[in-house]
This record gives C-alpha cells, structure tokens and sequence, in this order.
C-alpha cells in the first residue's frame, strides 16, 4: 500500500455481535473499519479507487468465502472480490462486504492433460514458473502480476493472444460460489449455461475459488521491446499500421506512446520526453522467421532494443509494466480497420501536442481473437482490429483535467470504433451501456436472463454490472 484513503470509512453498519459470530465461521480475518488491519486488507494495485466496504474478509479457502458469501445474502450486503487489486481502475466497493482472496494461492500442473489449476488469488508469475518446468506456458498477460481468475474471466488479451486467442477460451473447469452460498463445480458439461457466462460475464455470477485452464506448448518467444524517440512518432505509427497487415497469427504486439514525466527519479534521457514502444511476442514452432519479420520496424532506427529469443519465465520484460501500486484513470475503445487519418487524429490528442494522456496505446487484435471457441463463451466483439487503450497516472494531473482529455480522444476516435470494449480494460465508473458494450447483443441478454436464474437479487454488484432481466433496481 502507497498510500492511504483520505475517506476511509468510520465505521461499519453492521451489528458488532454478528460480525464476531461471522469471524468465528471463517479461518481467515474478518475486519471492519474500526480496525488497524482494515486497510491493509483492503489495498490493491490501483489506489485511484478504495474499496470502503462494512466488512472485509480475508478468505482463505472456498469454506470461508462461502460463509462468507451466506453472511452478506442474509445481511443483504452486496459483494464484492478484490484478488490482487490490479483492476485498472476497478469498481470500488462502498459499503457491502469485500471478499480478499489473495491468501488463497497455489498451483497444480497437469503435464499430460496440459492444463493448469490456480486458485482464486494466484498471479500470472506463480503458473508461469510451474508450467515452465513442464515445458507449457499459459495465456498470460503483459504483466505476470496480474491475477489469473479475473483476467481470464474478463476476457484475457495475452502475449500470444493471436495464436491462441483470449484466455477466456481456454478454461476446463471452474470452482465458484454462487449467491446461494453453494460450491459449485462448473464445466461445459455440468452447467453450460453457467460455464458459458462466467466466461466473460467475470464476478456477475459468484465468486471463484479455482479455475482450470489450459497451457500451450510453448518455452520460448522472440520478442522484446523496440524504443523510437517521440519526434518519430507519425513515422512510427504508420510503419506499425502497414506492418500489422502482413503478419502471421503467430504474432501478437503493440505500439504505445509514453511521456514521461519531468522528474529527478527518471534517467536524463527519459526526463519529460515521450517515447514510443512497440511491443512484440512471436510464438512459433519455429522461431527463425522472428527476426525477419520485425525488420522493416529495426529499419525505422530504434533507439534502442531488446528484440531476441527469451524464455517465458522472463515474458514481463516485454511490456515491463511497473510492479508497484499507482493511481489510474483508464479508457478504453475497440476499433476496426485504422487508417492514417486515424493515427494522426489520435498523435494530434497527444503529448507534445497536448499534455494528456501519459499512455496511448494500440494492441493488435485478430487471429483467432476474431473466431469463436471450441466451446462458446460469452466474451463479445471478436470483429474488432485494434484495443486502444488510454491511461493517465492521477499523481501527476488532476482527475478534473484527465477525464475531459480521455473524452476528446475517445470522441475523435469514435468514427473508426466498433462500439465494444473489452471488459479488463474498462474504467471503473462505466455506465450500464458501456458494460452493454463488452458483449454482443444477444449475449447480454442472455447474460441479464442467466442473472436472474443465479443472482436474482444482484448480490454481485458492486462491478461491472450485468442487472438481472428485468430488474433495474440497483441502477
Ligand atoms: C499493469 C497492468 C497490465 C495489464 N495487462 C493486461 C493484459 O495484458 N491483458 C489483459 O487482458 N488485461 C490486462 N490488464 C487488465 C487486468 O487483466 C484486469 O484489470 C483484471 O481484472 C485484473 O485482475 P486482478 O485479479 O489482478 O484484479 P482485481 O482488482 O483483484 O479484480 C478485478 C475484478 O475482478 C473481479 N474478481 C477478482 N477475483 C475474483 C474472483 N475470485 N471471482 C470473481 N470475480 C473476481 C473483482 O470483482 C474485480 O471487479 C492489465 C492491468 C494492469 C494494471
């Protein structure tokens, strides 16, 4: 934690005598705001937003997260799950009761089925180094912090998404606490319908304590980074946009244009400059074509690289995303086919131009992103070309100043945009139809329907919210 919630909440709601009985349930801790501990509990990676819950329990194991689950249905307490913290800039819990399940972490490899078993806390770096030894890798993201459940579920855009397509895709089984309090084990067999939409529709439907996903054979990438000095940025963007057209699906990547801000903790070089980044993930058979197929961006004159062969166990080194917790404010927009005039109105938008955003970024989508999986989930707009992505660092600009500045670009944007979002990069203050916006049309009805079969009475709302058909209660 970096820092502390300047309104954290003074005490909670619910009777003292009931909390102790509800701390007398579960191994794990049970804390409310009077508590010295209650911040800690629940600190995550993005302090842009705190979770002010009445209660928080810090579950350790499906046994306690049911319990807990049961107490906030007969308290009427919302629910909400806090795994690692690193939604970009979640939906904060205000009062309800917060589940942690960041003690309940640990990994199982099955080599010959070639899948993995994480548990509802685990990050990306725990399975990473389990599958290594079996020579796999899973469908990780660009920072192996990240936390396994609720990135997979919200979809999952991974260093080899191109190839494999989203981590969502690639899920066995799934361990969940519905709202009824019951453990349920969850395959496309066992429940279809239920499997179908935890697969996308993320913490609308309980609260997983476990998932079963499957490993690629893959040990080794060739990839890195390549860094272009700002002024080249057009240049860049536009080498990027003809080269994304002739690729294989074996590729996956990214451009960015990042300004750094003007502080004595950053190298000269760095100091108030803006950089931009392509990002490159090869993930073939055979490796040998990698560097072909990224010369003509090395003859675009980098200044500098880290192209070359690495193992998976060191595939954070691609983004290099920061490690420690920070204050975001994000947006996001899936888009169609780009052209230059698209590239130029999203550079006019940006630092030197203005001084917001500090990260535009664009991945590249398509491969088998855009087919459906062997078994049908409820992650949408598979149509989409591009993610663009927008963050700022609230440290460094007033929240006043950043929103209008996302707005103005996303509203540029727009006529290149097929409308979706992906819902692991969405902000946290969505209105309902922008949480519509992950979804294709029918889905989200059949999400809304499923609703009302598994949480009639929105028990998990305090997210992304899919309300129940018919119910526009809580919104
Ligand atoms: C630096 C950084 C890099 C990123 N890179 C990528 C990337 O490459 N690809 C990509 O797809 N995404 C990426 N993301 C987005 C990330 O996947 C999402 O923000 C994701 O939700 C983070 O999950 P978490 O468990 O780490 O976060 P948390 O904040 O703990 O959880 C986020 C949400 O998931 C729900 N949730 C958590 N645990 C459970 C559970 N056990 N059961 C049900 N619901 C649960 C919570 O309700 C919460 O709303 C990145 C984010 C950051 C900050």
């Amino acid at each position: 934690m970096n820092s502390v919630d300047p309104q954290r909440t003074e005490s909670s709601g619910v009777d003292a005598s009931e909390i102790a009985a509800l701390a007398e349930r579960v191994r794990g801790p049970v804390h409310t705001p009077d508590d010295e501990q209650y911040d800690t509990e629940r600190a995550g990676y993005q302090t842009a937003r705190w979770h002010r819950p009445d209660v928080v329990v810090g579950a350790t194991g499906p046994a306690d997260v049911r319990a807990a689950v049961a107490f906030a249905s007969s308290h009427g307490l919302p629910v909400g799950v806090q795994g690692t913290g690193h939604s970009l800039a979640g939906i904060a819990a205000d009062g309800g009761l917060l589940i942690n399940t960041s003690r309940m972490t640990g990994v199982r490899v099955n080599a010959e089925a070639g899948t993995a078993w994480a548990a509802a806390g685990t990050r990306w770096e725990q399975v990473i180094h389990e599958a290594a030894s079996a020579s796999l890798a899973p469908l990780s993201g660009s920072y192996p912090g990240l936390g396994v459940v609720s990135y997979t579920l919200g979809g999952g855009l991974s260093l080899l998404s191109r190839r494999y397509g989203y981590a969502a895709d690639h899920v066995r089984s799934i361990d969940v606490v519905t709202a009824d309090g019951q453990l349920r084990h969850v395959t496309g067999d066992s429940d279809p319908d239920l499997f179908w939409a935890l697969r996308g529709g993320r913490d609308n439907f309980g609260v997983v304590t476990g998932i079963e996903i499957d490993l690629m054979p893959i040990t080794t990438l060739y990839g890195g980074g390549l860094q272009f000095a700002g002024e080249q940025a057009a240049e860049v963007f536009e080498a990027y946009l003809r080269w994304t057209a002739t690729l294989p699906d074996e590729l996956s990547s990214s451009i960015a244009q990042i300004s750094f801000p003007d502080v004595p903790a950053l190298p000269e070089a760095l100091r108030g400059k803006q950089i931009v980044q392509v990002r490159i993930a090869y993930a073939a058979d055979d490796l040998g074509a990698g560097e072909s197929l990224v010369a003509p961006l090395l003859a675009l004159g980098p200044q500098s690289h880290t192209l070359g062969e690495l193992p998976y166990t060191q595939s954070g080194s691609v983004y290099n995303d920061p490690p420690f917790p920070g204050s975001y404010e994000a947006s996001t927009l899936m888009l169609g086919d780009l052209d230059t005039t698209a590239l130029r109105t999203i550079l006019d938008l940006a630092p030197p131009k203005t001084s917001l955003p500090h990260i535009i970024e664009l991945r590249h989508l398509g491969g088998q992103l855009a087919h459906p999986p062997a078994v049908d989930n409820a992650v949408g707009n598979r149509d989409a070309q591009f993610l663009f992505n927008v963050v700022s660092r609230l440290e460094r600009a007033d929240i006043t100043e950043i929103r209008p500045a996302h707005q103005r670009l996303l509203d540029a944007i727009e006529p290149w945009s097929t409308g979706g979002r992906l819902l692991n990069f969405m902000n946290g203050e969505n209105a309902a139809e922008e949480v519509r916006s992950a979804y294709d049309p029918k889905d989200y009805q059949r999400l809304t329907e499923l609703k009302a079969v598994y949480d009639s009475e929105n028990l998990f709302r305090l997210n992304h919210n899919i309300p129940p058909v018919d119910s526009h209660q809580f919104r």
